[in-house]
């Protein structure tokens, strides 16, 4: 069985694996990057934060992103019945970018993987990684390609950003139940043929049915005319809805008066597909040897379009401790890497809770929100989610708690640090 060398392995080519390589070589690092797909390849995960733009550039990716002609992003919408508000990114706390893209992954992962390729990282497509064997200073993964050949790869560190594959955290046995009741989403591309003048599609939609509180629906506008639609929600509450999948994701949609009116013209250009139990968490993100990036370590909820910005963030962490480890330093991965990551996950986490038991959906349609406490709520929306000085991610669920019951009792508007009164 031939055995091969480098300096660090990446197990996956998507955002994650693709940023901490493009990182990593493009600062001379031998990186090689093992892709058990072929590119280009469908991914869902469309619409993107503005965090994430920060992060492209520091990974030198923005050149490989900036002239695809995505749909541009500036915000998020809501709509429930009656009730429609639009939160605009660039109204935000924290500084930073307030425009994003909203993106066919297809298109987008293949440019960062070859933005990757073009800072020298090696990529290998059709190669699947089955083994990991854990070594503080020289840890090896083994390979199986398309023909079947197995080989290994050793290297002087490992980054796993296998995404749903989840390689690590299953070979090490890391894995640990998500603290988020299992949900399921039921998700195609349309050619939308909305001609509606009353829909932006510079913002993501998300609607709530109007009976069922913990289904919502999402409309991710490109720009060539498609469109990506789902639905989310309980897996029994979703299959007792129709036969089939396709049934069921249309006739919920037509069960929401925006979402009908807005896709009566729409044609389906894929199959519907479904993915279920995708939340997921992990003992550690890190061991001899190795750190988890991305989906492979913790998934929340799709909800407010975090994971390719926590992919892309666990990443630009990363990468600059490999290149510190590699160059004999000692690395505290659990205070340098883990915590500082998880936090802003948490605060994710938070809103995801707060979006489920009704609270912030209560912010959210709350006409009269003072407009400082709005942009603090927009700038966790818009990703920057580690910004501690903003008060609703230092101690995000007390704070969304009381601002909820201030904005239920339809309260005077609020102003910055008497909310918690
Ligand atoms: P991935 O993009 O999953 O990439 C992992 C790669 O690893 C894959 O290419 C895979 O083929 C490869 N791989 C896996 N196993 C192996 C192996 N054994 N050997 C070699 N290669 C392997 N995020 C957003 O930001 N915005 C959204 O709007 C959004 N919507 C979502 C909707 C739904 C329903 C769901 C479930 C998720 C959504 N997400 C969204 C999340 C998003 O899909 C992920 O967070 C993101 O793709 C994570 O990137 P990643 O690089 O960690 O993993």
């Amino acid at each position: 069985k031939p055995i091969e060398q480098t300096d660090i392995a990446i197990i996956g080519a998507g955002p994650s694996g693709a940023a901490a390589a493009a990182w990593l070589a493009g600062r001379g690092h031998q990186v090689r990057v093992l892709e058990r797909g072929h590119f280009p390849r469908f991914s869902i995960g469309e619409s993107l934060l503005p965090q994430c733009m920060p992060h492209l550039a520091a990974c030198g990716l923005m050149e490989s992103v900036v002239d695809a002609g995505y749909q541009h992003k500036n915000g998020a919408a809501f709509c429930h019945g009656e009730r429609y508000a639009a939160i605009d990114f660039r109204d935000k706390y924290t500084a930073g970018p307030g425009t994003t893209w909203q993106v066919e992954r297809a298109d987008f992962d293949q440019r960062l993987i070859n933005g990757a390729m073009a800072h020298g990282a090696r990529v290998d497509f059709g190669m699947t990684v089955t083994g990991f064997n854990a070594d503080s200073q020289t840890p090896s993964l083994e390979i199986i390609n398309q023909q079947g050949e197995q080989s290994t790869l050793q290297a002087r560190f490992v980054l796993d950003a296998s995404g749903y594959g989840r390689v690590l955290a299953r070979l090490e046995q890391l894995d640990r139940p998500s603290t988020l009741p299992p949900r399921a989403a039921l998700f195609t591309h349309v050619e939308d043929h909305i001609s509606a003048a009353d829909h932006d599609r510079e913002k993501i939609l998300i609607g709530v049915h109007p009976e069922h509180q913990g289904i919502w629906y999402w409309l991710i506008p490109f720009s060539n005319g498609r469109a990506s639609i789902g639905v989310v929600g309980d897996p029994q509450q979703l299959d007792g809805v129709a036969d089939d999948d396709s049934s069921r994701l249309w006739t919920l949609l037509r069960q929401e008066p925006r979402f009908a009116r807005l896709l009566e013209n729409a044609v389906p250009t894929r199959d519907i597909q479904r993915l279920a139990g995708y939340s997921a968490d992990i003992e550690s993100l890190h061991g001899p040897g190795f750190a988890i990036l991305g989906n492979a370590g913790e998934f929340l909820d799709p909800v407010f379009s975090s994971g390719v910005t926590i992919a892309l963030d666990s990443a630009v962490r990363a990468a600059p401790l490999v290149e510190r480890q590699l160059e004999g330093n000692t690395i505290d991965w659990a205070s340098e890497f883990e915590a500082p990551l998880r936090e802003g996950i948490a605060t994710f986490r938070d809103f995801v809770d707060a979006w489920y038991d009704g609270s912030l959906q209560t912010i959210i349609f709350h006409q009269r929100q003072e407009p400082r406490l709005r942009e603090m709520i927009a700038s966790v929306l818009a990703g920057y989610a580690w910004d501690k000085s903003n008060p609703y991610v230092a101690v995000s669920r007390r704070r969304i708690k009381t601002l909820a019951e201030r904005c239920a009792m339809d309260a005077a508007p609020l102003s910055p640090g008497n909310e918690t009164l």
